[in-house]
């Protein structure tokens, strides 16, 4: 491996973002929720196909970065079930580096809180780091932020993607399914219904791919759900004028019964092929959308 190959060398990482430090300079701001998630799915799309796999920024083993995290997802249900002494134990075991610093953001020294202008700057990790030294005082009293941690054990991309993984247990996330787009990210253990549903990617719902999964359930189920209060009322009014004899009182039974379910299992995981089965339903079903109306007396 040449010398002018990019290596990451530490990276920084809060609730929201990730910026890497390489040996080229500043990259992101990346998605903290996503980054990981998203470097595991590009692997396991390889590598459970054979497909040889060496984009990730010159590091050598890719493949023992992928075959290790999906050990460690599949022993603690991806994080789910993951302590910080569980891990201590597994990076003993396969001899994983972790290094890092809580608290501090590499703009300290630029009296300057953008991260995106620090990128600007093309400032390099190493330059930062040797600033650190020399300039201790700013360091020592730069303001504490605790959900700030900067990784510098990124010598090998097992190190590089467990350096992550200590993140997430650290700062109680597991990672998760998103039930819309079904791709993975994380998101904090315990909340009430076991966290959040949604991801922060865009929808792939057609029409609302400028949206993020979570925007667009919202606003498909709005849709939907201002289609369902228009059909529903035309239903129930045909039932009433035509008595409970009438089959308008049992399609109007059946619709409510149908849009019920949908709503039901919607409430739990929008996906995107229930949604587009409950909008086909009430926008192209036999009964709720008639293609014409029956003029009386023809
Ligand atoms: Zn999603």
């Amino acid at each position: 491996m040449s010398n002018s190959m990019e290596q990451v060398i530490s990276f920084e990482v809060n609730d929201d973002d990730i910026i890497l430090f390489s040996s080229n300079g500043v990259s992101g701001i990346y998605p903290a929720r996503l980054f990981l998630c998203e470097i595991y799915e590009r692997l396991s799309d390889c590598f459970e196909r054979d497909i040889p796999c060496d984009e990730f920024f010159n590091y050598v083993d890719p493949r023992g970065a992928w075959e290790l995290l999906s050990d460690f997802f599949d022993k603690t249900d991806y994080l789910q079930y993951a302590t910080l002494k569980d891990f201590e134990e597994y990076r003993a075991r396969y001899n994983i580096s972790l290094d890092y610093k809580k608290g501090e953001m590499s703009t300290i020294y630029e009296k300057e809180r953008s991260v995106s202008s620090l990128a600007a700057l093309k400032r390099y990790s190493k330059e930062l780091d040797k600033w650190r030294i020399f300039d201790k005082a700013t360091a020592d009293n730069a303001e504490y932020i605790p959900n700030i941690f900067r990784y510098y054990s990124c010598n090998t991309m097992i190190d590089f993607v467990f350096a992550m993984v200590h993140y997430l247990i650290y700062n109680d996330y597991r990672i998760t399914r998103c039930a819309h787009c079904g791709k993975l990210f994380a998101t904090k253990k315990g909340k009430k219904n076991g966290g959040e549903l949604y991801c922060s990617r865009n929808s792939p719902y057609s029409g609302y791919e400028d949206k993020t999964c979570k925007a667009a359930v919202k606003a498909i189920k709005d849709k939907l759900e201002h289609k369902h209060i228009i059909e529903y009322e035309r239903l129930r009014q045909r039932a009433n004028e035509y008595g409970v004899k009438s089959k308008h009182y049992d399609v109007f039974n059946d619709f409510c019964e149908t849009c019920n379910d949908y709503k039901d299992r919607i409430k739990k995981g929008a996906s995107e092929e229930l949604l587009k089965e409950y909008e086909n339903f009430l926008f192209n079903s036999e009964n709720v959308r008639p293609r014409y109306e029956r003029i009386k007396n023809w």
